[in-house]
């Protein structure tokens, strides 16, 4: 067998199908945030970024850079090994403490990302809790579907955000069995907030764990940027939240946080846990600055609310086909592979505007879109720029308006 043929030939399939991945190739500008400078082969561009995970933009942020700066002066590049074998930092610590009060938990467990941490707790759990049954719902993250396929327990799918469909599920598993329903607050594609307190009433009635899937909330909702659950009054119900560092937070590293043994029994038993090198001490040092500062500026999060309905409420002024979410996510529905690619493109090369294209699998087939992240410092400015561009590529690529 040719294996390289095989390879080029998957690629190929891709090409054809128009949802091969081009990663923009960029430089963030360190305190110039939104704006970056694009790789364009020998050229390069001013650009400014439009779709990143950096909600708040912490990523620069002086006082994350600052912390981050102090420690690798003091602690070095690496941590030197797993967490078991002298890896463990005292920032790592801090940080784990840290997390375990913002969720007001009896225990906090980092992780080098949060896919990390969905894969690990999910399938141990699923693995050594015997006949376990996870009901998952539908939308759920990769990262949640590839710990529940590898703890090789039970699954029940349940309709997305669908109270009806998760009871029906959860009265056919026998009532002795131990259950984990697992989902998220926010669903960062299509921007919706799962029913947190009626999952929690069901899960209660049908003596179930609760898996929360924070991550694109962390930072950004409820009093001290704990999430959707803190926001709703509801954190106590939760047994395990889980959450990243990446988006909201500006850096990197996952995280869980729920009882002291529930922890401890991960942080024993989680393979993705225990046989992997720990994250720089000065990454959880700028991560440990930037829960800390978060939690204590509402005004992050309130311009960032603001910025999204401005945005949105702009887009679709002028026929632009926004979905009308609830949250800071602002989707704009293009669906078709090959002409949100153009789109981007052309937004990319001759505005000057990065918002890179979504498509299967990540979102269904059909529903290929575009998806705007404000933050607080996407200023009038910016958005008078990149809403007379969407304007423009609207009407010349042809794309559909809003109905
Ligand atoms: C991004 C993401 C993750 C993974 O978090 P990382 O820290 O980026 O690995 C987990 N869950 C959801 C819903 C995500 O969007």
């Amino acid at each position: 067998m040719d294996y390289d043929e095989f390879f080029a030939d998957k690629v190929a399939a891709l090409k054809t199908e128009g949802r091969y991945r081009v990663f923009a190739d960029l430089e963030r500008d360190a305190g110039k945030f939104p704006a970056a400078i694009n790789y364009q082969g020998d050229e390069i561009a001013d650009v400014t970024v439009w779709c990143s995970n950096d909600y708040l933009g912490m990523g620069q942020s002086t006082v994350v850079m600052d912390a981050m700066h102090q420690a690798i002066d003091k602690c070095g590049a690496g941590a030197g090994g797993t967490r078991n074998i002298s890896g463990t930092n005292h920032y790592h610590v801090l940080l784990e403490q840290e997390l375990a009060k913002l969720h007001k938990k009896e225990a906090g467990l980092i992780f080098t990302s949060g896919y990390v941490a969905n894969l690990t707790t999910l399938s141990t759990i699923g693995q050594m809790l015997p006949d376990c049954v996870i009901i998952s719902d539908a939308l759920n993250h990769n990262s949640m579907i590839a710990g529940i396929k590898h703890s090789r327990s039970e699954k029940m799918i349940f309709k997305h955000n669908d109270l009806e469909d998760l009871e029906r599920k959860l009265k056919k598993v026998n009532s002795h069995q131990p259950k984990m329903i697992a989902f998220e607050s926010v669903y960062s594609m299509d921007g919706d907030i799962s029913p947190i307190k009626e999952i929690c009433d069901l899960a209660e009635k049908y003596n179930a764990l609760t898996f929360l899937d924070e991550v694109h909330a962390v930072g950004l909702y409820g009093n001290h940027g704990a999430g959707v659950a803190e926001r709703d009054g509801i954190m106590d119900r939760i047994d395990i939240i889980q959450g990243t560092m990446a988006k909201g937070f500006g850096v990197v590293g996952g995280y869980i946080a729920g009882s002291a043994s529930l922890c401890d029994f991960i942080r024993s038993y989680g393979d993705g846990f225990i046989f992997s090198s720990s994250m720089p001490p000065a990454v959880a040092a700028g991560c440990l600055a930037s829960v800390k500062y978060v939690k204590e500026h509402n005004e992050l999060r309130e311009q960032h609310q603001e910025r999204a309905s401005t945005l949105k409420q702009r887009l679709s002024d002028i026929g632009i086909p926004v979905m009308p979410t609830e949250t800071h996510i602002v989707p704009v529905i293009v669906g078709d592979p090959v002409l949100c690619k153009q789109a981007s493109d052309e937004l990319m090369f001759n505005h000057g505007i990065y918002v890179q294209p979504i498509n299967y699998p990540t979102v269904p087939r059909g529903t290929e879109r575009l998806r705007f992240t404000p933050t607080p410092l996407h200023n009038d400015e910016l958005m008078d720029h990149l809403v007379k561009a969407l304007k423009k590529v609207w009407g010349q690529l042809g794309l559909k308006e809003a109905a």
